[in-house]
């Protein structure tokens, strides 16, 4: 009995009393000093200032009710924040001391600072008015998981460092496979299965390893290959000569996966007037090319939905292909456009992937899972186990030995990862299949209206490639040569005063001889740069082939039809500005 516990035995009511008093003291000690001392005295080594939670269980009660208040009131009033930062680069730097605080600080004056230092430095992805990119969201009931995996934090490698974090992953990777109509294939109870990435890039390196050292054993096991000296020396001399192949619409992570693993990386031409697909024809040509060099194309990238245009590769010609190059593998990259499979109408192309080795899509972008969340499926998980399986004694146990359980640090690249299951549990429940059919048609719905506005003013604007997936690229038309001798034209004489000349054709910029597409160019950059000047919306820009583009992507939760039409009135009148401009030049 230490001298606490004796005196509590001695005159507990004291204790008592003394103890609630104690209690009262921290919550006021949130507001004024900050997180108190220690409750416990821990004996005499122990000479920490903080509890070891940081707070004590009330003043963490009262931070995290305060701060979920504050992100209930961030979230409902979002759409009136700025949507991109006004300040310049280094700001935040001015606002902070030199230094970390000597002494710990109390939690207010903390949370203060999410508004004072944060805040002004934000790009609201979930601005309504963010068009940008493709869309990162956000959703309560994901938020809610990501609280409840930092609160078990569990860095959970292998099975038995906490049986929930892998059996959740298996099961629900499992629902989403069957909600995404994906061959039975991806499935775990079979040889497939599903694990999560940190993002689509890691999944694609990943995919890139093992599919470099399946290639490398079967061609070597070909040759009888098996003395591990000679084994070793023939497998670097191969590896000099893999390439990894995608096309050249493909998310530039394909050619930085080729750095990581150490391989070449060369692109097959998707052509304009295939929309920016891959077509087999043209991949069985650079494979043969490449084959007559001494090169071995070892890895393909396929898109889902690339990140320019939304372009889907043409699957049916590829799988042609493939069945002539069994070693090559295919990886599906439908990071963003995957989400659309939710859609049973999508289906036909979910059981094309029976041709993949491995397909992967993202629930961060456009599924309502917060970052990160990226969800790769794999036919036969042998694959990447047998690439990236090292089992040190210490990691050796009696459940992995077995063979029964899954151990996900043998699917990915580092050892430890997060307990990301549960967001996409929570998100799947509170939606519903149904209730993310709906989400990703809403999406879709505002998507076709943008679309068609902007076919209601084709006298302005070309669209570059079909719509879709709630994806809209365009370019502003060029000016009209003129028909009519300067001094002739008022320009507005009865005329259309939107046009300049209005009796002239207005030519399209994508059959435009170079002069024209150049014009084209330059107005259509010219209406880009006014549009991020103003920070009303946010878009992005992006080149296709000779091509300078726009693009517009509804695919936001927080869009909703009103947001189009002012997109689209904004890029109207800022056309028309900027015409305007040139007409009087
Ligand atoms: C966004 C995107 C990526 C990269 O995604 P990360 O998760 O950030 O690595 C890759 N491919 C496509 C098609 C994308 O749209």
């Amino acid at each position: 009995m230490n001298g606490t516990q004796l005196l509590l035995f001695l005159f507990p009511t004291f204790f008592k009393n003394h103890n609630e008093t104690k209690k009262k003291k921290n919550v006021a000690s949130l507001q004024k000093t900050g997180n108190g001392a220690k409750t416990q005295p821990n004996g005499t080594l122990d000479h920490r200032t903080v509890p070891p939670m940081g707070l004590t269980g009330r003043q963490f009660i009262d931070a995290a009710t305060a701060s979920i208040d504050e992100i209930e009131a961030y979230y409902s009033t979002v759409a009136s924040r700025p949507l991109l930062p006004d300040i310049s680069p280094g700001y935040l730097r001015d606002l902070l001391p030199g230094q970390a605080p000597a002494k710990g600080e109390p939690w207010p004056e903390i949370q203060r600072d999410i508004e004072r230092v944060v805040m002004p430095g934000m790009t609201h992805w979930q601005h309504p008015k963010f068009m940008a990119f493709f869309p990162a969201s956000s959703s309560y009931p994901a938020i809610l998981g990501e609280l409840w995996s930092a609160a078990l934090t569990v860095p959970a490698f292998n099975w038995i460092c906490s049986p929930a974090v892998t059996e959740l992953e298996t099961v629900v990777l499992d629902w989403l496979a069957q909600i995404l109509g994906l061959p039975a294939s991806f499935l775990s109870k079979g040889e497939g299965g599903g694990v999560i990435q940190g993002s689509a890039s890691e999944a694609i390196v990943t995919c890139m390893v093992a599919a470099r050292e399946r290639y490398i054993k079967r061609q070597l096991g070909r040759q009888g290959i098996t003395e591990p000296e000679e084994f070793e020396d023939k497998a670097y001399e191969l590896r000099s000569k893999l390439v990894a192949l995608g096309s050249d619409h493909t998310h530039s992570s394909t050619k930085k996966g080729a750095i990581i693993a150490g391989t070449r990386f060369r692109s097959v031409e998707a052509l304009r007037s295939d929309a920016f697909a891959l077509k087999g024809e043209n991949l069985r040509a650079k494979i043969e090319e490449l084959t007559a060099q001494g090169l071995h194309p070892y890895y393909l990238t396929v898109c889902l939905g690339t990140t320019n245009t939304a372009a889907v590769d043409d699957f049916a010609s590829i799988a042609e292909v493939a069945k002539d190059y069994p070693d090559i593998w295919i990886h599906c990259d439908a990071a963003y456009a995957g989400s659309a499979l939710v859609l049973p109408e999508y289906h036909h192309i979910s059981q094309q992937m029976a041709m993949v080795d491995s397909f992967d899509m993202s629930m961060h972008k456009w599924l309502l899972v917060n970052f990160d969340c990226s969800c790769l499926f794999i036919q036969k998980r042998r694959d990447l186990t047998d690439a990236l399986t090292i089992t040190p004694a210490y990691l050796r146990n009696q459940y992995t030995d077995s063979g029964l359980v899954t151990d996900y640090r043998d699917w990915q690249i580092p050892m430890g990862r997060r307990f990301r299951a549960l967001k996409i549990w929570f998100v799947l429940r509170t939606w519903g299949v149904e209730g993310l059919q709906r989400h990703i048609e809403h999406s879709m719905n505002i998507g076709s209206l943008f679309a068609n506005l902007m076919c209601s003013r084709l006298d302005l604007f070309e669209i570059t490639t079909p719509p879709a997936f709630a994806l809209t690229v365009f370019t502003v038309k060029p000016l009209p040569k003129r028909t009519r001798a300067l001094s002739d034209d008022d320009g507005t004489n009865g005329a259309d005063p939107r046009r300049p000349w209005p009796d002239a054709p207005v030519p399209s910029p994508l059959q435009a001889d170079e002069g024209l597409r150049h014009a084209a160019n330059q107005l259509t950059e010219e209406v880009y740069t006014l549009i991020e000047q103003r920070k009303e919306f946010f878009l992005t820009s992006t080149v296709l082939g000779d091509v300078y583009a726009i693009r517009v992507v509804s695919g936001n939760a927080f869009a909703d039809e009103h947001h189009i039409r002012q997109a689209f009135a904004t890029i109207v009148s800022t056309t028309e500005e900027v015409l305007a401009k040139h007409r009087d030049a």
